[in-house]
């Protein structure tokens, strides 16, 4: 386990099996991709991006789906099991000990009740950050917006395609490296 668990923050972004309305019978909205990729909260750098995928068990991948977020069954059926992944997100990426950071909470939940379901333990720590809730803060905004007009009133370049798992966590990490601009008061002298 490394020393400091403040130096970097998990970016997350799950895709999930979906459909134009809800599930159909006998199918259940699962994680299909972890996009995932950390920030460097001193120099607020961006890197090690990755996707992995999850090969669902109680949907598949529908054309509306794959259209959505690129991603077909085939591909998902070569990707690993949900325990799996839950088990990697804790092995090479400490996930229980840091902060991690999604935009929503939507994210935090699908875990949370998929974990629940098929009694695995939860991957995170209890320390996640809601982007979209600090955005429109740090904004002032009226409302919460989604990450692609967040971006835009943040003006920076949408990287990749938006509803990719990984390229949205790499989005959202420029986001939330843009919260972070502000220079802390007293950099080094806290414990
Ligand atoms: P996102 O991170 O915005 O790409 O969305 C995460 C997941 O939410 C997707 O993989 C879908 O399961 C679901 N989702 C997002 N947008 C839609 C939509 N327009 N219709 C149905 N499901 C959606
Ligand atoms: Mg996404």
């Amino acid at each position: 386990m490394p020393k400091r668990l403040l130096d970097q923050v998990l970016i997350i972004d799950i895709e999930a099996t979906c459909w134009e309305g809800p599930p159909p019978d006998g199918q259940e909205n699962e994680i299909i991709e972890i996009g995932l990729c950390l920030l460097e909260v001193a120099t607020r750098q961006r890197h090690s991006k990755r996707s992995i995928l999850v090969r669902p068990e109680h949907s598949t991948v529908s054309p509306f789906c794959t259209q959505l977020t690129g991603l077909t069954q085939k591909q998902v059926e070569g990707g690993i099991s949900f325990p799996e992944a839950c088990t990697l997100l804790q092995d090479e990426y400490y996930a229980q000990q840091r902060v991690w950071a999604s935009y929503g909470d939507a994210d935090r939940l699908y875990f949370e009740r998929q974990c629940r379901q098929r009694q695995i333990a939860y991957p995170f720590g209890p320390k996640h950050l809601n982007i979209k809730t600090l955005f429109a803060l740090q904004h002032a905004l009226t409302r919460e917006v989604g990450m692609a007009r967040a971006l835009q009133i943040q003006q920076i370049a949408l990287e990749g395609i938006h509803h990719s798992g990984a390229d949205d966590a790499w989005n959202i990490a420029a986001l939330f490296a843009a919260l972070l601009q502000k220079e802390p008061t007293n950099p080094g002298k806290l414990p």
